[in-house]
């Protein structure tokens, strides 16, 4: 038996553009990922229910695949107008609840990879006023990997693929995956700038790349992305971003010089003319690519100045190491 999915296109103000809630009519009656709380969302998410004849009141559970404001800032209200259950991975709970700590770390984390001081005020407060786009969700019903739950008549595996998110999920139902924002068509997904308990930036970028590979091995037939129309089958386009991340990271090496240059100074090499908004996207991906090439020995860091840090090429290439005899 195959789940009756409703893709519901919702407005975001994000360059993303719309971002997908699927409805699931059949029992229990499930909402995935709610758009972000404006009016135009919640208007076009009425108008999505009402296409397909399920009144509001009669929505059970919502499953949020990840942390993001465009994917559940609506949630807290259609719960509270429903009495909806609302179910998502405990990893992404602060950004459930709006922490205003990842300002803070923001703010340290732009003048450690030499963000000019002029643009940083600008950056931390338009990650502080987006929050608007959320209401707080202090509780939810946690969603461990592995896990199965009854949606929309059928039940779904509950996958943790981090790396765009800590807490992201997919679920899973035969051969068909709801991919929230690891898998997308035209765009490659971010791997998102991440902080860890203890305030430490988490490599998020290996993490996406294994979310990726776990994906590609079960090969879903019918994908349905957070974004954009549902496509299928999984592996040729996983093999493709898995091929643009590895020239995405030559791409990177290449840049690395003998002096030590700073994320932004790289970033802006690799994406010039990047906006604002797309700054610590630029820099999630630069960091990504380096924290991989020093796993590798293709990159060193080194502390540049008081508390910035810079990235370089090794100074002599690593001896090849005999095999074995470790
Ligand atoms: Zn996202
Ligand atoms: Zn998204």
């Amino acid at each position: 038996m195959t789940a009756r999915i409703v893709p519901i296109a919702i407005p975001t103000p994000f360059p993303v553009g719309a971002v997908n809630g699927y409805l699931l009519p059949d029992a229990p009656v499930t909402l995935i990922d709610t758009g972000p709380k404006t009016g135009e969302a919640r208007a076009a998410l009425r108008r999505g229910f009402a296409g397909a004849g399920v009144p509001l009141s009669s929505l059970r559970r919502i499953l949020l695949t990840h942390g993001h404001l465009d994917h559940f800032g609506q949630a807290a209200a259609l719960a509270a107008e429903s009495g909806a259950e609302i179910f998502a991975h405990p990893d992404d709970a602060p950004k459930f609840i709006l922490s205003a700590t990842l300002a803070d770390l923001l703010l340290v984390f732009l003048r450690r990879h030499a963000v000019p001081e002029g643009v940083i005020p600008t950056v931390v407060e338009a990650f502080r006023s987006i929050r608007r786009l959320a209401d707080p969700l202090p509780s939810f019903q946690p969603l461990a990997d592995g896990a199965r739950i009854e949606a929309g008549g059928v039940e779904w595996e509950v996958l943790h693929t981090p790396g765009h998110s800590a807490g992201h999920i997919c679920l899973r139902h035969g051969g068909t995956l709801i991919a929230g924002d690891v898998l997308l068509e035209e765009v490659s997904p971010n791997p998102f700038l991440e902080f860890g308990p203890d305030g430490r930036r988490t490599p998020t970028l290996p993490l996406l790349l294994a979310s990726l590979r776990r994906l590609a091995a079960l090969n879903p037939a019918d994908v349905y992305p957070g974004h954009g129309p549902p496509f299928g089958p999984a592996g040729p386009r996983i093999e493709a971003m898995l091929a643009q991340h590895a020239r995405r990271q030559e791409e990177v090496a290449a840049l690395l010089t003998e002096a030590p240059r700073t994320a932004f100074d790289l970033a802006g090499s690799l994406f010039p003319g990047a906006d604002l908004l797309n700054l610590v996207l630029a820099l999630s991906e630069v960091l990504g690519h380096l924290d991989l090439l020093i796993a590798q020995r293709h990159a060193e860091e080194e502390t540049v100045g008081e508390d910035r840090v810079g990235y370089r090429r090794p100074a002599a290439p690593e001896e090849a190491r005999p095999a074995g005899n470790d």
